[in-house]
């Protein structure tokens, strides 16, 4: 029976999680391969103070033996810090959070979680630390109570209410004729882009983790909606360490930290302002190049 639970919890997980990583059916059934390995490690599910280390990390996709698609990647993030991944599509953003959360073993190197190897983590308990808000939010079918509450599938009426609140999203769903128990979905009813991060937030808010990992939408959400988000984001990352996939300058000028990828490797880190500073340096040629046309708000 835990096997059965086991994996029905981290299938849903996944779901919601990285639907968007996930291409075939075929990874699914390695997940689920890998989630029902037996781990002895005895950590707790909560309690996790949030400091993530990359140590000497390589990697190579299994089914691209020959390229290194991370190449000695190290930084560490203390609790509580937040901290930007920046770089041109293809430079090994989203790799570095599919094996923070487990998706693929290392070729070389460790994370580590509070100090300790994630190696001896049980994936399933390790992601109950992770919250991800996605690029791109897919909600199953269903209620948008369902849709909120399936991290913490007991949580009560007040805490979906407080959380959706907290998300700038208690307004919206208020005005549904059936509130909380609207459908969304291919049945339901559509929500906008924004509105449906507002709901991602809502859910992660509930899930309560030491670590968020933001990957920020690229097109941009209708303007009333931003604001919104951005409102909501400020705050369910209070507190928590955060490392975001920043498309936006408005973002990536708050962190504490940008590290700059280029092929795998970590080729500047910085704030904004030193970054920006470099002669010809990659971060400036970025910001330049991709920042000031899909932002479409000013440099300055
Ligand atoms: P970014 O998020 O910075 O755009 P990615 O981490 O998605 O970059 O990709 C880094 C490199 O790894 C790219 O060359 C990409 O084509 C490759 N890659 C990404 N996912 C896979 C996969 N599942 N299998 C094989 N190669 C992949
Ligand atoms: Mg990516």
């Amino acid at each position: 029976t835990t096997f059965i639970g086991g994996s029905i919890a981290g299938l849903g997980d996944i779901y919601g999680q990285v639907q968007k990583a996930i291409g075939s059916s075929e990874r699914v059934l390695e997940i689920l391969d890998e989630e029902t390995e037996e781990y002895e490690s005895s950590q707790e599910e909560r309690n996790v103070a949030g400091a993530i280390s990359f140590e000497e990390v390589v990697f190579h996709y299994p089914t691209r033996p020959e390229y290194r698609v991370l190449d000695g990647i190290n930084f560490s993030i203390a609790p509580g810090e937040k901290v930007a991944l920046a770089g041109h599509s293809g430079a090994g953003k989203s790799t570095i959070i599919q094996l923070l959360l487990k998706f693929y073993a290392l070729s070389k190197g460790d994370i580590l979680l509070d100090g300790q190897s994630i190696s001896h983590w049980d994936p399933q308990k390790l992601r109950k630390n992770i919250g991800i808000v996605p690029q791109e939010v897919l909600l199953f079918g269903g209620s948008i109570r369902e849709n909120i509450r399936y991290a913490k599938p007991g949580a009560s009426e007040d805490e979906i209410i407080a959380a959706a609140t907290q998300a700038n999203a208690w307004e919206f769903i208020q005005s549904f004729p059936e509130g909380l128990d609207t459908l969304v979905g291919e049945r339901g009813i559509k929500l906008s882009g924004g509105q449906r991060q507002r709901i991602a937030i809502a859910r992660a808010i509930l899930k309560d983790p030491a670590i968020l990992v933001l990957d920020e939408a690229t097109s941009s959400l209708d303007a009333a909606s931003e604001a919104l988000v951005q409102e909501a984001l400020d705050q369910l990352m209070k507190g928590r360490t955060t490392i975001i996939i920043a498309h936006r300058l408005a973002t990536i000028r708050k962190v504490d930290r940008i590290y700059v990828l280029k092929a795998g490797k970590i080729i500047e880190e910085g704030n904004h302002e030193e970054l920006s500073a470099l002669p010809d340096g990659h971060y400036a040629n970025l910001v330049n190049l991709q920042f000031a046309d899909a932002s479409s708000k000013p440099l300055d």
